[in-house]
């Protein structure tokens, strides 16, 4: 699950298209003029606003800071981003925000009020623009930032003077609309020593070409994750992976944090999880300190650009928790623009299914190869945590890649091959292998042989107590089997590439009721108990097609 064990609604928010004016909600409504605040509380890119905003000088500490209040109401409709814009002098040193709305009694079944904030500098709020100096979501009340430091999700840096904004994002406005409050304080002084940004190596010792564990998608105090930076390598350590990827939601802030924190043994790479309104998606591979927007919806037609930006860096564009049913979070941008699909996310649940029965499904559509190119395009599958706080287990699940070194660009390369198997925990072994014709090829890879030539499908499996293989083609289930007691064992199965078109493999966990489940039957309970293991496709060609 996108996962914030305190309230089932994800962090951030995009951009609405201009709509036009009404009468009922006038543009521009100005908001009153301070020293510090001035125009008007406008919606990014908009005409209209989201209604009156006011703005009134409080009484600052006797040491010349100074103290702006701006307060607000919200109605619903209200745009994705409000736009608060604060006049920032000379000699600041440091600004503070802290922030908060009323939460009215809303019937059951009723979204209540959630209202994210972040902040823009002097050089704007465009999408995709580079005035982005933080967000933190609706994880934090009040953030800080100066030249040489800043709260998680905020970035160091200087404080030069010019328009900054405070944008709001209403992430769900109650019927009786939100009313907000923020409170900036403008610190003068000398500005600090500069921030230095410790970024991660891109390689660790490994082993030349092997296969190496990995978790792709995790949070930390950076976005609404409880846990430090130090806290989730230590858990991606005692998980036995190889490699992280750091995926805070809409922000690069912890990018400069994680050098220290790399080592030999564990491979740290840099990424986002960029939260729009239409679902989740994993930038994974940035550039370090590189920030994608997430301000759009799939209706704006702006996430090509953003796909093209991260591929760019050399990283993936990979859909995230496609059924997660929370606000916002179900994938509405379709999967032609997508590297992979994270199809299973933290403990396995029914949405989980969804996503893997989506991207099964999409395979045969793949390798139909319509236009003579036998081109590779099918999409491979990943499994992340998405790991948040405690109790999130960091590494259930976690990508097995077969990579030729443990750097930030073969273990791309590896994943987006789709040469990677999911397993719930370092506990889990497999192998699975397509051998036919003198030939061989492994997860990810292509078997090409004569259409009626034998193709025996070996699959060995260990850390699976009460284990059920299941071998899967276009078909769908073509052969189950259960494990010895044990959990480890070897299940081979003959088919022919003129009979399967591709072939995969889940190692299922019993029912709750102990039973291990029925392919190939319906009924009204689940068919399956947890996934423990599932692997990317070998795609079987036949010489003469
Ligand atoms: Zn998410
Ligand atoms: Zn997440």
């Amino acid at each position: 699950m996108p996962t914030d064990p305190v309230a089932p609604v994800a962090p951030t928010h995009p951009t609405e298209p201009a709509r036009s004016t009404d009468p009922a909600h006038p543009a521009r409504r100005d908001l009153l003029r301070t020293g510090l605040a001035t125009g008007a509380a406008t919606a990014l890119g908009l005409a209209s606003t989201a209604g009156p905003a006011s703005a009134a000088p409080a009484p600052g500490p006797a040491n010349g800071d100074r103290t702006l209040t701006l307060t607000g109401h919200l109605p619903t409709g209200a745009p994705d981003f409000v736009l608060l814009p604060v006049e920032v002098p000379d000699g600041v040193r440091e600004i503070a925000v802290s922030y908060g709305y009323d939460k009215p009694q809303v019937p059951t079944g009723t979204p209540g009020n959630s209202c994210d904030i972040g902040i823009f500098d002097e050089r704007g709020t465009d999408l995709g623009g580079d005035g982005f100096r933080g967000w933190s979501g609706g994880f934090r009340t009040e953030f800080a930032l100066s030249r040489g430091t800043a709260t998680p999700g905020y970035l160091p840096g200087p404080v030069n003077a010019g328009t900054w904004h405070i944008v709001l994002g209403p992430y769900q406005v109650a019927p009786q609309g939100l009313d907000y409050h923020v409170q900036v304080t403008l610190r003068f002084g000398e500005p600090g020593p500069e921030f230095t940004p410790h970024y991660p190596p891109e390689r660790a010792r490994g082993r030349g070409r092997a296969w190496y564990r990995g978790d792709c998608h995790l949070h930390t105090v950076h976005s609404d994750g409880h846990r430090l930076p130090e806290e989730v390598a230590a858990g991606a350590r005692a998980a036995g992976l190889d490699f992280i990827v750091s995926t805070d939601h809409n922000t690069s802030s912890s990018h400069a944090v994680w050098g220290p924190l790399a080592g030999p043994d564990l491979l740290i790479v840099t990424g986002e999880e960029v939260t729009t309104r239409n679902g989740h998606w994993l930038a994974l591979g940035l550039e370090p300190g590189r920030f994608v927007d997430w301000r759009y919806r799939s209706r704006d037609e702006e996430h090509p650009r953003f796909v093209r930006r991260v591929r760019r860096d050399g990283g993936l564009v990979v859909p995230a928790h496609p059924y997660c049913p929370f606000v916002a979070c179900q994938w509405k941008f379709g999967y032609e623009q997508a590297d992979a699909v994270e199809v299973w996310n933290g403990p396995w649940t029914y949405d989980d299914e969804s996503a893997v029965d989506t991207w099964d499904a999409g395979l045969a559509v793949a390798l139909r190869g319509g236009d003579g190119s036998r081109g590779r395009s099918w999409l491979p599958a990943m499994g992340n945590s998405d790991a948040h706080s405690d109790p999130h287990v960091i590494g259930l699940p976690h990508n097995v890649v077969l990579a030729e070194d443990l750097s930030r660009d073969a273990v791309l390369d590896g994943l987006r091959a789709g040469r990677s198997w999911l397993a719930e925990s370092a506990a889990v072994e497999l192998d699975l292998t397509a051998t036919g014709h003198g030939r061989q090829a492994g997860i990810g890879e292509e078997l090409t042989v004569p259409a009626d030539a034998p193709v025996d499908v070996r699959l060995t499996v260990s850390g699976v107590p009460g284990g059920t293989v299941r071998l899967i083609t276009d078909e769908g289930q073509m052969h189950q089997e259960s494990l010895p007691a044990g959990g480890s064992g070897t299940v081979v199965w003959r088919t022919t590439a003129s009979l399967a078109g591709y072939v995969r493999a889940e190692v299922r966990h019993p029912k709750a009721d102990g039973t291990p489940g029925r392919g190939n039957s319906m009924g009204g309970d689940l068919p399956w108990g947890p996934m423990a293991a599932l692997t990317n496709p070998i795609v079987l060609r036949a010489e003469d097609r």
